[in-house]
């Protein structure tokens, strides 16, 4: 992961879902399309017959320590009804084309949380849950989750502060919202003049927008922000944009954090938790704040140096190259990116430009759907499928061996004004073995049309991982489908995959898949390619760190004192490169407000993970026994079991550490 590359994986609100296919036979699981006009009364349609599915659930005559397995298909049914129309909903409000209907959807999902959180706030429907006897593991594990959610809504609080909860959490669904719409909808452009696009490549150039004077418009999309911020030569004109990009979320966006970390803190003191951060935990892999807390600073005393180091090596190239006096001669935070990549091409001759020629986005994906189908035995079959933008596609996803269809793939991959700007996948639908309802993920990313650099593929194959992780999966329960993992473990499986865009025995084949012909990508490459991925390990991780400890950082027991920005500028200030003055990088820092509070961590505790698993693999990553047995004990088991288990029933041992911290400090042996 790069600095402010915000790979993430999106979940719908409820992590609860089963389904339209209950027959034997299975239907292609497409999702509905809708329009902005209908919207408001599809929303509230849907609602009204849960609602009547909910009702006629809450007169179930339950005995006293009644089997719990009938009860639990019920209710995952219910759910799955409601993420027919709730998943969907989640994804449309992001990437539909239509503002109105992003707007309508935004919407239902404030409507769809406030019931959800009525409904777990029933006690009826807790007691009914509770008084149930579950005997195997998996509905023991499922009966559990279920009422660790309607204890974590509040079903056992007394009436007013259960009424405040809900309040409380309504509130944070429309600050999160809001915070979101203001990063995304920032229709704002910097104006800059040919001379200041110097450096940039006429490819680049080409495709922007020129106003009257003849001057160039740029965005905040990454497609446009990127490249400026590597290959611009001006540093004036990449530090205005630089400070205007963190400055996206306006300073609007920052009262917003504050209000949402008070209203945490609040939340937590309800359940009577010194933080939100120990509310949250509880439920995490970590269990505790101390135990984030002591890795991150383990994790910060491994990389201090090496980003002081790589900081320092920065200088010297860049003094050599301009014949500064070395002491007269600075790195700033807008001019890392630019001589990291000329370092890059000078020590490493990697040019992230021309890298675009070995994967052109067509023939990596193409490659991308081989390496997956040979590693895990399926095949992806493009359907002409109408979706909520013309270039989105669809993939059915078939068992190789069976025939059996597994589930559904979309892939919205080029930017759009309006779209969500990261790279993200929505689990829009889980799948059930138990009702034949099958599980559909949409990839949504930015790309290049034309082809990706090396950390773009990257990109690719990570969001490919989180998207196999979801379709792949084969639960008994829709709500503990692919992704319903913990959340310090949800990146671990596409953390992991990442490594596929990193070696030869997988890079090698890209170049099978080129219309026209490209470069094969070589030995001589691969070691070039390891040496920039080792290069910027320091910079990398440091700034991993940096967020995970300010995350930490603003949900303590002191919430209420703090304050967003100025914890940031201390925090950043402490850092090699320092902090910017003007710049607001709290008022755009996604995941804070996207479900990763308190939870930012879980990108380098699921990266242990990532690399412990990886060791499997040893040489070779085409091995299909390994991909096979790692589909069989963790992607298709979703939540059915806790992560620890199930990395325990992969590797045939308890997890461990070194594997990560040999990466962070470039030991790593393979
Ligand atoms: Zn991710």
């Amino acid at each position: 992961m790069k600095n402010n590359a915000l790979k993430m994986t999106t979940f719908c609100m409820l992590t609860i879902g089963i389904s339209q296919f209950a027959t034997a036979e299975t239907t292609r699981p497409t999702l509905p399309l809708l329009k902005a006009q209908q919207l408001p009364a599809w929303c509230d349609a849907n609602l009204k017959k849960i609602q009547q599915q909910i009702t006629i659930f809450e007169k179930t005559p339950v005995k006293d320590n009644a089997a719990a397995a009938p009860i639990l298909a019920k209710w995952d049914k219910i759910f799955a009804h409601f993420e027919d129309f709730s998943g969907p909903i989640s994804l449309y409000s992001n990437v539909d084309p239509d503002a109105k209907l992003r707007k309508a959807a935004e919407d239902c999902e404030i409507k769809i949380n406030q019931f959800h959180t009525d409904i777990f706030q029933n006690p009826k429907l807790y007691n009914l849950i509770k008084n149930t006897q579950a005997t195997d593991p998996i509905d023991q594990k499922y009966r559990q989750d279920i009422l660790d959610q309607f204890e974590d809504t509040g079903v056992q609080l007394e009436p007013v502060k259960r009424a405040r909860m809900k309040a409380i959490l309504d509130e944070l669904t429309k600050l999160e919202q809001e915070y979101a719409r203001n990063v995304r909808d920032n229709p704002e452009k910097l104006e800059f003049t040919p001379e200041e696009m110097k450096g940039l490549p006429q490819s680049y150039i080409s495709a922007l927008k020129k106003n009257a004077k003849g001057n160039y418009l740029l965005g905040f999309e990454y497609p446009e922000y990127r490249p400026f911020m590597e290959l611009a030569d001006n540093e004036d004109a990449r530090k205005r944009y630089q400070i205007a990009f963190t400055r996206r979320g306006t300073e609007q966006n920052l009262k917003l954090l504050k209000q949402a970390i008070d209203l945490r803190y609040e939340l937590a003191q309800l359940f009577g938790k010194a933080s939100y951060a120990d509310w949250v935990l509880k439920d995490r892999m970590a269990k505790t704040p101390d135990a984030v807390n002591q890795f991150l600073a383990e994790v910060q005393k491994t990389v201090a140096p090496l980003e002081r180091k790589e900081v320092e090596e920065l200088r010297e190239f860049k003094a050599q190259t301009l014949k500064t006096p070395l002491e007269k001669t600075e790195i700033t935070r807008w001019s890392e990116a630019y001589w990291s990549e000329k370092l890059r091409k000078n020590k490493y001759q990697i040019d992230q430009e021309k890298l675009r020629d070995y994967f052109p986005t067509l023939a990596a994906q193409k490659w991308l759907f081989a390496i997956s189908s040979d590693l895990y035995g399926i095949d992806f079959k493009p359907v002409k499928v109408k979706a909520w933008q013309d270039e989105v596609e669809y993939y059915d996803v078939v068992d190789k061996k069976t025939g059996k269809l597994l589930g559904g793939l979309y892939m919205d991959k080029f930017p759009r004004e309006g779209k969500y700007g990261h790279a993200a996948v929505w689990g829009v639908y889980g799948g059930s073995t138990l009702t034949n309802r099958l599980p559909v993920s949409a990839l949504v990313t930015n790309f290049n049309r034309k082809g990706l650099n090396s950390d773009e593929l990257e990109t690719f194959v990570h969001e490919f991982g989180h998207a196999l992780h979801g379709i792949l999966s084969n639960t008994r329960y829709a709500s503990q489908s692919g992704t319903s993992v913990e959340r310090d473990f949800v990146e671990a499986p596409s953390q992991m995959y990442e490594e596929w865009a990193r070696r030869k025995e997988t890079l090698s084949k890209v170049a099978d898949y080129c219309d026209p012909a490209c470069p094969r990508v070589d030995d001589e490459l691969i070691s070039r390619l390891k040496a920039v991925h080792n290069y910027g390990r320091g910079l990398r991780y440091a700034r991993q760190t940096l967020y995970a400890q300010y995350d930490m950082s603003l949900h303590t027991a002191d919430a209420l004192k703090v304050k967003p920005l100025e914890n940031w500028q201390k925090m950043e200030a402490a850092t090699a490169l320092g902090y910017v003055p003007t710049t607001e990088f709290p008022g755009q820092f996604g995941h804070l407000m996207g479900g990763y509070q308190a939870g930012y961590y879980g990108y380098m505790w699921s990266e242990v993970l990532a690399l412990d698993m990886l060791s499997a693999y040893g040489d070779n990553l085409n091995n299909p026994q390994v991909g096979q047995r790692y589909r069989q004990t963790i992607l298709s088991q979703g939540s059915q079991k806790p992560a620890a288990e199930l990395i325990k029933d992969f590797l045939g041992r308890e997890p461990d550490n070194k594997a990560f911290f040999n990466e962070i400090t470039g030991q790593r042996v393979k």
